[in-house]
This record gives C-alpha cells, sequence and structure tokens, in this order.
C-alpha cells in the first residue's frame, strides 16, 4: 500500500513538473529576440521626417512590458540624425512594412501580372480576351458578307 502511494506521488510530481516546464517555456518572440544578433552591418529603415528609405548599422534594444519581450533594430538617420527603429518581435507591428516606399515598389513590381479579370486596370493591360473569340467570328461573317458584294448578290433585308 505504502508503495502504491509512493508511485502516485511521483507522478503527480512529474505531472507538476512538466506543468511548470510548459509555462515557462520561452515563446515565439523570446525566440526570436534571443536569435537576433546584438548589431547588424546593414539593414533597411524608414525615416519618418526625411520620408525615405536608408540603409544602416543597426544595434538591438531589449525592453520587458509586463513579462513580454519586446526587440527593436535602432539606426540613425544618416539625414537628419533621429533614430528609426524595426521591429525583431511584434513584426506584424512594424510600421516599416507600411511606410517603406522601398517595399511599396517590390509590392508592385508584379502587379500586372497578377491582375484577375475582374480587377481594375486588366482591359486597359489585356483587353477583352473574353470577345477573340466573337471578333473573329463577326469578321469572318463581315468578310463573307462583303465577298457574297463583290460577287454581285444583293442582301435581302
Ligand atoms: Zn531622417
Amino acid at each position: 500500500m505504502e508503495l502504491e502511494q509512493a508511485r502516485q506521488y511521483v507522478a503527480d510530481m512529474q505531472k507538476e513538473q512538466e506543468y511548470e516546464r510548459r509555462r515557462h517555456r520561452p515563446t515565439a518572440n523570446d525566440n526570436m529576440e534571443s536569435e537576433a544578433k546584438s548589431m547588424i552591418r546593414v539593414w533597411t529603415f524608414w525615416c519618418d521626417d526625411c520620408q525615405e528609405d536608408f540603409r544602416g548599422l543597426a544595434f538591438k534594444t531589449s525592453h520587458q512590458l509586463f513579462g513580454a519581450t519586446i526587440a527593436v533594430y535602432r539606426c540613425q538617420c544618416p539625414y537628419c540624425d533621429k533614430w528609426a527603429v524595426r521591429h525583431i518581435t511584434h513584426r506584424d507591428e512594424d510600421f516599416y512594412f507600411y511606410k517603406s516606399s522601398k517595399i511599396r515598389k517590390d509590392r508592385n513590381m508584379f502587379k500586372n501580372d497578377m491582375l484577375q479579370p475582374d480587377d481594375l486596370g486588366f482591359r486597359n493591360c489585356y483587353g477583352r480576351p473574353d470577345l477573340v473569340e466573337e471578333n473573329r467570328r463577326v469578321s469572318a461573317a463581315c468578310r463573307r458578307y462583303e465577298a457574297e458584294l463583290d460577287k454581285g448578290f444583293h442582301p435581302v433585308i
């Protein structure tokens, strides 16, 4: 009986340890922060004041906010000396991706290739491919009609 109680105690303790291990495991943001280098020679930034993209030496800065790790790369703008920031963690909140003209240009590079028939601008690029067959049929009928006119037949209307 005592052996059974001891086994149950050990099983409960192991279960509790496993629960604690899972509770304290590093989050994805913690992993991103720990894997990021403390300094990067060249990284792209966006300066709000100059409205310019620039590349420069980036330094990592980490903060703790309510237990969450927030890490950013900082770089000084070469034109106005203001500090620009890029997120290492929480990348979905990095405004660089919304503001940078370089990113905007990259996104629109293949815009015309990706146009779908219902999209605005499709007809300007590709015309009306759905009417090509119909146009061919109509022009063939016109040619036949003109050929009949040349032979002397007159249409009956
Ligand atoms: Zn600037």
